[in-house]
């Protein structure tokens, strides 16, 4: 399909796709058929050929040691990562790294992009987001956050409890939000606090159960249950703007979200690609699979789905390096997420056995994509504020000018 990316993203995009095919895919293949799990340092090699093959971290500037993509011109390049269960890990654009590279590049000062964006591109640090909390703290409303830090002198003394803090294993510091203002409404009085994992105080509770995970790599970072007790960092360790964390997550989530359908898009699409592979070749009945019309029409279903997603994800991601595009990255966000659901639903079925089994990588896909139509926002959650805004300017005479009213039109005549 000819997206008409501009020249730009089409070069990077061409370099990562090579890479994908002559080194991420192979090495993937050989640690799904032993089953072993790929060390750190081998993927901290890829990133030096990433570098070599000028295609690391696309959506860094390149002062900071990337490609310097905006989100439309990083898209395809995230499209052909997802495709492997290693891809983003392998040129360093894997959640949720890139999410806070993104948000100390936009708001950091530049003490901090020294200290904490340029080790972090580089894999010298890692980085954790924590937002979500457990009990009836901040989910899907995030104004019911419990999180708080009080200054005292010129230090914030920070009182949390969090969950669902992806790589908060591994994580060297926090971006933690945490109500700033409480007499303030929390969207107005909450503020993102960076916590270097060694301060006093911060610990790390548990990796939390979950579906899915068991990624191939050694080092997967978790989801990590977190507890701040009374931890002290200085003032200056605010992210951007005192109070305005709302604001800032909302930067940080709409082109977080946006590369999650990116990296889901090529998964989907490889297991699309996969389960063609499969029906081509196996007979069943007498002919192979693929002559199955009843396979045949759910493919094409699956293709027409996944090209719509993936034309709204272009769309969104135009926008949102104009505006805020908020309701664009809904839209493409939950529809998105459905999709590649339903695709590497599919294509897992059309591989019978295989599917399940995990010498493929679509049995890994199928429990790594359930989670997308959860965070970042669940479906209800988009749907919510799509539907604010598709009746925001609702006219109310329009009903009444529309419907011409018959007093004396029976019920029976309207079956005609
Ligand atoms: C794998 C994974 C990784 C995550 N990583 C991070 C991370 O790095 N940092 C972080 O801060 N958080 C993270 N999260 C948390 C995630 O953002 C939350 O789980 C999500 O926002 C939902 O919040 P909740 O779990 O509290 O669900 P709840 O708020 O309890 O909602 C439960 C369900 O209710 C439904 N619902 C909610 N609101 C409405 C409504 N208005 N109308 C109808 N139905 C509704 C939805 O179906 C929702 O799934 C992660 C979660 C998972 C599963």
């Amino acid at each position: 399909m000819e997206y008409h990316d501009s020249e730009t993203a089409k070069a990077v995009a061409g370099r990562v796709e090579s890479f994908m095919d002559e080194v991420v895919i192979p090495r993937e293949r050989e640690a799904l058929a032993t089953g072993e799990q790929i060390p750190m340092h081998e993927i901290e090699d890829l990133w030096e050929e990433a570098k070599e093959r000028d295609l690391f971290a696309p959506q860094v500037p390149e002062e900071y040691g990337g490609q310097g993509l905006d989100f439309s011109d990083m898209l395809p390049s995230f499209e052909q990562v997802g495709r492997s269960l290693i891809g983003a890990h392998a040129i360093r654009a894997n959640a949720p790294q890139e999410g806070n590279m993104h948000t100390l590049e936009m708001v950091g000062t530049e003490e901090q992009k020294e200290e904490y964006l340029r080790p972090l591109v580089q894999g010298e640090m890692t980085s954790a987001f924590a937002m979500t909390e457990p009990k009836q703290g901040g989910g899907s409303d995030p104004k019911m956050l419990q999180s708080t830090a009080v200054k005292d002198g010129d230090e914030w003394v920070i009182n949390a409890h969090k969950w669902w803090t992806s790589d908060g294993l591994d994580a060297d510091f926090y971006l933690l939000m945490a109500r700033t203002d409480l007499d303030a409404h929390p969207y107005e009085g909450t503020s993102i606090i960076l916590v270097p994992r060694d301060a006093d105080g911060v610990e790390v509770v548990r990796n939390v159960p979950h579906l899915g995970g068991h990624g191939i790599t050694e080092r997967t970072g978790g989801h990590a249950e977190m507890k701040f007790d009374n931890v002290r960092v200085p003032v200056e360790n605010t992210i951007g703007e005192e109070n305005a964390g709302f604001r800032i997550a909302q930067m940080r989530l709409g082109g977080g979200r946006l590369t999650h359908c990116m990296r889901y898009s090529g998964m989907a699409e490889r297991s699309l690609d996969i389960a063609k592979a499969y029906l081509a070749e196996r007979e069943a009945f007498g002919s192979t699979l693929e002559e199955k019309q009843a396979l045949r029409h759910r493919i094409a279903d699956a293709e027409t789905r996944l090209h719509a997603a993936r034309t709204m994800v272009r769309h969104a991601a135009r926008e949102l390096d104009r505006s805020d595009a908020r309701i664009e990255v809904a839209m493409a966000k939950m529809f998105t997420a459905n999709v590649t659901q339903d695709t590497i639903d599919l294509a897992l079925q059309c591989c019978g056995g295989n599917g399940i089994g995990k010498d493929l990588p679509i049995a890994h896909f199928y429990e790594a994509v359930r989670a997308f139509r959860i965070v970042d926002g669940a479906d209800e959650v988009h749907r919510r504020s799509i539907a604010r805004w598709a009746f925001e300017d609702v006219d109310e005479t329009e009903i009444e000018n529309t419907l011409q009213f018959d007093e004396d039109l029976r019920i029976d005549d309207l079956d005609d």
